[in-house]
């Protein structure tokens, strides 16, 4: 089976680099996208969400934050502001992030930025708890 490469880069660094990946699911803001070598070149807006990556038989799951990605025939390179290992993730510290950000967003009823704000991080929060279930 032909494979691609898979990079994941934070403002911190990369997060995750391999070279034969078969299959890489992405969720973008058009809605999910299974990616495969050979795929058409396409850049696209990345959601909170998740990302798997099919190595060796067997899905590696990660938490991504917004960002974007590049396809590329051989390469995806995705570009987010953090992301994590379903293995790495801290699920306590979501379960804080996310009452932090209920309250805010109880606090913030008619501040429109702040409600944005804490919208992000309430989701960037459930996308942590949802994806640790994969560890
Ligand atoms: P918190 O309020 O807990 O910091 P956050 O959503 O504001 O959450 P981010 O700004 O998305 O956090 O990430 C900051 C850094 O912390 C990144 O390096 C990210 O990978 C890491 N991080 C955030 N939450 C977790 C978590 N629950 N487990 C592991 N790493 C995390």
């Amino acid at each position: 089976m032909n494979t691609m490469a898979l990079d994941i880069v934070t403002p911190n660094g990369s997060v995750f680099s391999e070279e034969d990946c078969e299959i890489i699911i992405l969720q973008t803001k058009q809605g999910e996208l299974g990616v495969m070598a050979g795929h058409v070149p396409t850049v696209s807006a990345l959601k909170i969400g998740s990302l798997r990556a099919k190595i060796d038989g067997r899905y590696e799951y990660f938490a991504v934050t917004e960002g974007f990605v590049e396809i590329r025939p051989e390469r995806v390179s995705v570009l987010i502001q953090a992301g994590e290992f379903a293995e790495d993730i801290d699920t306590a510290r979501a379960r804080q992030a996310k009452e932090r950000a209920e309250q805010l967003l109880e606090q913030a009823k008619d501040e429109k930025v702040d409600r944005y704000r804490a919208e992000l991080a309430l989701n960037r929060a459930i996308n942590r708890i949802n994806v640790s279930e994969h560890a």
